[in-house]
């Protein structure tokens, strides 16, 4: 089988554009990065027309005749479904960053992992995802659906180009839909690198000077990216609080043993 593909950029004909998304569907139903008729796609067509995958479908089962089209404020234009049920969502990004085209939403496990336990993916412990997408704060959480999720991710769209949203999932985006889907790709895969070395019991963090290189060399290779880097992203070594030690029952019975036994040799 031919490994599907698409072009990079945004300067495309509807139907492109309409297989585009087909085709990034199936890669994040192929990739698990959505379950059953989970997860939205859509592209800017021009200034007042969006192009997004229809509510209640498989995004690993459509085709380009199933796709709506919207007007900037989710009034349908054209399609007989209608559009997906997070289109606000996806709305909020294209009237808040006029550079962005494309929107992916999913809720790929690992990732989603860490949305559901409210932790960001924001350590410096990898330096290609500092230099590609800074960090990925977590959103509060909000009904999906709802004026109230658009409110909470108001706030987090200009500085950033990946968020987590709490319990819910991963909003990506970019120039083009190539851009956002690989971004949902590196969120997902950073998660699961996170998660190694949460398992492994240790994560080494570059330090502050490393990460200054690396923003250094983000404006040599000519690195797009919203993310600001701030006191609090990424979190380098530098201000970095001590690592937590664990014991076993047995191991803090013998210190307190110990540390009883030397207190009464004192005496
Ligand atoms: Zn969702």
């Amino acid at each position: 089988m031919i490994a599907e593909s698409i072009t990079p950029g945004n300067l495309k004909t509807e139907d492109e554009h309409r297989r585009d998304i087909c085709t990034v569907g199936r890669w994040i139903h192929a990739r698990s990065f959505v379950a059953a008729t989970d997860g939205n796609i859509s592209v800017r067509l021009d200034p007042s027309r969006i192009l997004t995958s229809p509510t209640a479908m498989s995004k690993g089962m459509m085709t380009p005749d199933a796709l709506v089209v919207t007007d900037l404020k989710g009034k349908r234009l054209a399609g007989h479904r209608l559009p997906s049920s997070e289109l606000a969502m996806h709305l909020l990004v294209y009237r808040r960053r006029p550079d962005v085209n494309a929107v992916c939403h999913a809720h790929p496990p690992t990732a989603t992992g860490y949305a559901a336990a409210r932790i960001p993916l924001n350590r410096a412990i990898i330096s290609e995802v500092v230099l590609s997408l800074g960090c990925i704060p977590v959103a509060p959480y909000a009904t999906p659906g709802t004026p109230e999720l658009t409110a909470v991710l108001a706030p987090l769209v200009q500085s950033n180009d990946a968020l987590l949203m709490a319990n819910h999932g991963v909003v990506t985006y970019g120039q083009d839909l190539l851009t956002a889907f690989f971004r949902m790709e590196t969120v997902e895969h950073f998660a699961q690198v996170s998660l190694v070395t949460e398992l492994l019991g240790k994560q080494s963090l570059l330090s502050g000077r490393d990460v200054e290189k690396l923003l250094a060399a983000r404006v040599r290779y000519g690195t797009a990216t919203a993310s600001q880097v701030g006191a609090e992203c990424p979190v380098t070594s530098d201000g970095e609080t001590p690592p937590r030690v664990s014991v076993t029952r047995e191991e803090l019975e013998a210190l307190i043993e110990e540390a009883v036994r030397q207190d009464r040799a004192r005496r």
